[in-house]
């Protein structure tokens, strides 16, 4: 029997080979569990009835309890009665009003903190992401993945400029940090509550959600979907806004761009030094045609490498300042095996 930390209260004494099976091989029933669905809404007035009637004929189907909470994240248009309509009809339709628009990554934030279900799943109310693929995501949860994703395989509802520029972040990201992001993931994905608790549990107020994602790890598994267009309304993603978005992604995952200037100072030192040698031979050597050349090309280009040096080993103080400050915990643990309650803190 596997025992997951989620479920340890009172473990009975487990045979040892059985103790040592993985985690995978895990299976689920979604029998007696229940779903909470995450929605960040702003300025979606158009479109939520028909998100409405698509997530409930879905979830009616499931054979789950579910609950939807819908974060409110300062809309400027009536969102907030079309979501409050829905919440009369069905109270099982929760909202969480913000009081101004926090961005969608905090208003996400605010709504997993909300939610109480076995299973998660954060979605767009733009139609997006296709409510028709929960049914396969609770599949692979049963199956034993802890996160099951949405994975974009054509991208042909984005702009070619857009295309290339995620394509660069995709690339600059993974080769920067320490986690790998999945090319073409979004938000769109089923976290096991376990997944979920962890995510609370980050403190940090710069919230990167799809790196947090996928530095929390657990068994994640994807499940491809054609990204439709949005049903109604308009993007309130413009490339301003991106570029800081991919900016914070970046500088909350990586402290290269702040420590690169130590090597920076080390090539420019090593450049400077083969500069130094060779005016110096050649003015022996042919004397000094232009005086004062020489010498002060020796100490601009020595002055410029010790300032980078400098620069960079502050980098690399402030670099590690950085990681303290975020506070993320050092580890995260998936299961448990052999301890009951009393030993040790839940994950
Ligand atoms: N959203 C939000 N706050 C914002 C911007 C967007 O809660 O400040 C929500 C929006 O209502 C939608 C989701 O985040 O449900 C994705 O936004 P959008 O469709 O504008 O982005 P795109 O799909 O173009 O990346
Ligand atoms: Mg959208």
């Amino acid at each position: 029997m596997v025992q997951s930390s989620a479920s340890v209260i009172a473990a009975p004494p487990v045979a040892p080979q059985a103790a040592l099976q993985p985690a995978s091989v895990a299976t689920r029933s979604r029998v007696g569990k229940t779903l909470s669905i995450v929605a960040p809404c702003y300025n979606e007035q158009e479109v939520l009835d028909l998100f409405f009637d698509r997530i409930d004929a879905e979830l009616a189907r499931l054979g789950v309890d579910y609950e939807i909470v819908c974060v409110n994240d300062g809309s400027r248009d009536h969102t907030l009665a079309v979501l409050l309509k829905h919440h009369q009809r069905d109270p099982r339709i929760k909202v969480i009003n913000l009081a101004r628009n926090f961005g969608k990554e905090v208003a996400l934030s605010a709504g997993l903190d909300a939610v109480t279900g076995d299973m998660v799943v954060p979605i767009d109310c733009d139609l997006q992401d296709p409510p028709e693929l929960i049914g396969q995501f609770i599949e692979a949860w049963e199956g034993g993945a802890d996160v099951a994703y949405g994975v974009r395989v054509d991208r042909s509802s984005d702009t070619f400029v857009k295309r290339l520029t995620a394509q660069g972040f995709y690339k600059a990201f993974n080769r920067m940090s320490d986690v790998d992001l999945p090319y073409n993931a979004g938000d769109y994905r089923l976290m096991d509550r376990r997944v979920v608790e962890v995510l609370r549990q980050l403190p940090e107020r710069n919230r990167f959600m799809k790196g947090l994602f996928a530095w929390v790890g657990f068994k994640q598994t994807p499940i491809p979907y054609a990204r439709p267009e949005r049903a109604a309304g308009t993007s309130s993603f413009r490339y301003w806004k991106l570029w800081n978005f991919a900016l914070d992604g970046i500088t909350s995952f990586s402290t290269a761009p702040i420590r690169i200037w130590s090597y920076v100072g080390l090539i420019a030192g090593l450049l400077a030094a083969s500069a130094a040698v060779f005016l110096v031979l050649r003015t022996l050597l042919e004397g000094n045609k232009v005086p004062g050349y020489p010498s002060l090309m020796v100490v601009i280009l020595s002055g410029f490498a010790i300032q980078m040096l400098a620069i960079g080993s502050l980098g690399e103080y402030v670099a590690r300042i950085y990681q303290e400050v975020k506070g993320r915990p050092l580890y995260v643990i998936m299961d448990r095996y052999g301890f009951d309650r009393a030993q040790g803190p839940d994950a």
